[in-house]
């Protein structure tokens, strides 16, 4: 008899950006613990998984030279992952196509969407009788940034961002996001913050409190005065352009800006949809950055494109 090949599978998954990232002191495990306020975005990444004897990844779109195809790609280490937790033995027989919109190494944590993605497209494709909280564990596995890619939204982060609760959220936000021409690594950023930080005493942001008071308001204005993050000294010191774009954004209209997590993405927060599409209009002809996108703000975390069979 036959065995009948399930069709291949897509999942649209966001990036994501901290509205609040506030980093402590470096713990003798080598790690940083972090409070953080995430908001998915409407950037997005879609990935297909299908059967194949012929496994692997092959990846399309921004950044697509910069993604390793290899065993270290984040997805197939989801693939990796979710075959040990189910007792699937043997290389997994899976095809991952990663297209690519969210920049990389752009602290909007790209990899780690596509991490959930895969998570969440090989639980449909292999007809899996899991949970997303179960999905949620192995995520936590992988990366810290990979549980909130699932879920989307907008919530609170702590640990290394991988511990989640859901943020209330009352109004859509709008952000032009300005992409630069190269990337920057998340540990090396976090090390030029502990460096800046033997060497003086940089400004911490405060409490993560107002953040969420004003996510519950809606109101974008009151939003764009709290938004705080501990790694732009880093990144700016590695990438001094930086603090032109974020000049550039308010300049042209933006409300505020922020470094994206380690950066070098900056994000500006905006009043309204109309308003972000005239700051990134002038943004992009101020030559201060390699591309510009216009997103919103929340969305929801992967989830299968037109199914709504997805754990
Ligand atoms: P974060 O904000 O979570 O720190 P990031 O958005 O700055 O991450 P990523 O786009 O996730 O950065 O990529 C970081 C590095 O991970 C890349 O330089 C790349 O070598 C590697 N990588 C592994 N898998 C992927 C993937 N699926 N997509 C992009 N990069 C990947």
């Amino acid at each position: 008899m036959l065995a009948v090949v399930p069709p291949p599978v897509t999942v649209r998954v966001p990036a994501k950006v901290n509205l609040h990232l506030s980093v402590d002191d470096l713990r003798e495990d080598g790690y940083h613990e972090l409070v953080t306020v995430f908001q998915a975005l409407s950037l997005t990444d879609e990935v297909t998984v299908a059967v194949t004897d012929e496994p692997g990844i092959e990846v399309y779109g921004e950044g697509e030279g910069a993604v390793p195809t290899g065993p270290e790609n984040l997805a197939w280490r989801a693939v990796e992952a979710l075959s040990a937790h189910v007792g699937r033995t043997g290389e997994p027989k899976v095809r991952v196509v990663l297209r690519k919109g969210i920049p990389v190494a752009g602290g909007m944590a790209g990899g780690s969407a596509d991490a959930a993605a895969t998570l969440v497209g090989l639980a449909s494709l292999w007809n899996l009788d899991v949970t997303r909280d179960e999905l949620a564990g192995i995520a936590a596995e992988l990366g810290s940034d990979v549980p909130f890619a699932l879920y989307g939204g907008t919530a609170l982060g702590t640990g290394r961002g991988e511990h989640l609760v859901p943020v209330l959220s009352r109004h859509t936000f709008h952000w032009v996001l300005a992409f630069d021409s190269e990337g920057l690594s998340t540990p090396k950023v976090f090390k030029e913050l502990d460096r800046l930080r033997e060497a003086g005493n940089p400004p911490r942001i405060g409490s993560h409190t107002p953040v969420v008071e004003a996510l519950a308001s809606g109101d974008p204005r009151q939003l764009a005065l709290l938004l705080g993050n501990d790694l732009q000294a880093a990144a700016v010191s590695l990438r001094p352009e930086l603090r032109r774009t974020l000049r550039a954004g308010v300049n042209a209209g933006a409300l505020a800006g922020t470094v994206s997590g380690s950066g070098p993405t900056c994000a500006f927060l905006c009043e309204d949809a109309q308003s972000a599409v005239e700051v990134a209009a002038e943004l992009s002809g101020a030559g201060v950055c390699r591309t510009v996108r216009v997103a919103h703000g929340p969305v929801p975390g992967a989830r299968v494109v037109g199914g709504d069979d997805a754990p």
